[in-house]
C-alpha cells in the first residue's frame, strides 16, 4: 500500500508503506477519500513537523478491521474520522496520514475517533465533514441568532462551511468578502446573500451599504453584529476593530501566522467580543446530518486519484482555484 509523505519544504511523495494492523484497542479503516486541507499545504511549505510526515486528516472510509477491545464499532461501517481525538493527530504530526488506503486508527475503542455515517452519503461529501466541523464550530463560537447580519472574511473551505452552516441554520442576512471571484460564486452558492470582491472593492464602503451604518461618537460603524474571520488576513482584524459597530462580535477561525499589530481602545470603546475558534465539535453528529440534509458537492470544485497527490496539493495552494480539493483514495467504495 501507498501512504503520502512531506519529505522536506515543497516535497511531497507517494512512498510505500506497510499494511496495518489494529492492536486489541485499535481499529484499521479502509479510507475511500480524504480532502486536501490549508494545513496540509502549510506543513508542505515548511517541510512538516517531522520527516518523513505523513498527512491527510479529512477522510471518510470503511472500517476494514478492528482490535478485540473495541465494542462499539464493526468491520463494514462506513466512518468519518476525528483525527486529533484520542491523541492520534492522524495527519498533524503523529505516524499516520489520511492520504493512504488503509488507515491505523489508535484508541478507536475509546469512542470519539470514528463516526458512522448513513448509507446514502456519497464518501466525497462525507469526507467534508472535518472542514465543515471547523466552519461550524466558527459559527457556534459566535453564539449567532437568527436576526443577526454576519459577515464572512475569506470564502475558503472553512468560510464557505461557515457559511453554508448559518444558511442551514436559517441565517439570511451573510456577506462574504473575498479576492477570488470564484470562491465569492462559491458563497452565493451556498448561502451568501451578497459577497464583495475586496480586490475591486472597498469592503468596509459595501459592508455598510449592505448591513447599514450605526454611529459611535458622531462616526459611521458598519452595522453588521458578528465578524467570522477565515481569511488569515491581519488587516481584516484591525478593520474589524475599528469599522466593527458596539457590541459586535469577531470570532477567529484562521490560522495567522504573524502577530497582528491591533488597538485594544475600541474593544474596550465598543465593548466587543474576540473569540477564538480552533478544530471542530466533538460530536460529529451535527455536521454529519447538514451534509445528509444538504447536498455540498459545490463546495468541492477538484478531485484527483491519489497517485496525483502532488496536483492535488497544488491546486489547493492557489487561492483563485476555488473549494475543497479531494482525492478519490478507493473509488470502489464511493
Ligand atoms: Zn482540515
Amino acid at each position: 500500500m501507498k501512504q503520502v509523505n512531506i519529505h522536506g519544504p515543497g516535497k511531497v511523495q507517494l512512498d510505500d508503506a506497510d499494511k496495518r494492523e489494529p492492536g486489541p484497542r485499535d481499529a484499521v479503516v479502509r479510507v475511500a477519500a480524504c480532502g486536501v486541507c490549508g494545513t496540509d499545504v502549510r506543513y508542505v511549505r515548511m517541510g512538516g513537523l517531522t520527516r518523513p510526515m505523513p498527512i491527510g486528516h479529512e477522510l471518510s472510509g470503511i472500517i476494514e478491521s478492528i482490535g478485540a477491545e473495541v465494542s462499539d464499532l464493526a468491520p463494514g461501517t462506513r466512518v468519518v474520522l476525528n483525527p486529533t481525538a484520542s491523541s492520534n493527530m492522524i495527519g498533524n504530526g503523529g505516524p499516520e496520514g489520511g492520504f493512504t488506503q488503509l488507515l491505523l486508527v489508535r484508541n478507536a475503542a475509546d469512542g470519539g475517533c470514528l463516526f458512522p455515517i448513513p448509507d446514502d452519503l456519497p464518501m466525497h461529501l462525507a469526507a467534508l465533514s472535518e472542514p465543515l466541523g471547523v466552519g461550524m464550530n466558527a459559527v457556534d463560537r459566535s453564539e449567532v441568532t437568527a436576526n443577526d447580519k454576519v459577515a464572512v472574511f475569506g470564502a475558503g473551505p472553512i468560510g464557505l462551511s461557515a457559511i453554508a452552516t448559518l444558511r442551514d441554520r436559517g441565517i439570511s442576512d451573510v456577506v462574504a468578502i473575498d479576492l477570488s471571484p470564484r470562491r465569492l460564486e462559491l458563497a452565493t452558492a451556498l448561502g451568501a446573500r451578497a459577497t464583495i470582491n475586496a480586490s475591486e472593492q472597498d469592503p468596509w464602503v459595501e459592508l455598510k451599504k449592505l448591513h447599514g451604518e450605526e454611529p459611535l461618537m458622531g462616526m459611521p460603524m458598519a452595522a453588521t453584529d458578528v465578524f467570522i474571520e477565515a481569511s488569515g488576513a491581519g488587516k481584516v482584524i484591525t478593520d474589524v476593530l475599528q469599522s466593527g459597530k458596539a457590541e459586535s462580535r469577531l470570532t477567529v477561525v484562521a490560522l495567522h501566522e504573524q502577530s497582528v499589530n491591533v488597538s485594544f481602545l475600541w474593544v474596550m470603546m465598543k465593548q466587543m467580543t474576540i473569540r477564538g475558534a480552533m478544530e471542530y465539535p466533538a460530536d460529529y453528529t451535527d455536521a454529519i446530518e447538514l451534509l445528509t440534509r444538504w447536498d455540498l458537492s459545490p463546495m468541492i470544485t477538484h478531485r484527483f486519484p491519489l497517485d496525483r497527490i502532488g496536483e492535488a496539493i497544488e491546486v489547493a495552494t492557489d487561492p483563485n482555484a476555488g473549494g475543497k480539493v479531494m482525492v478519490d483514495i478507493d473509488t470502489e467504495v464511493n
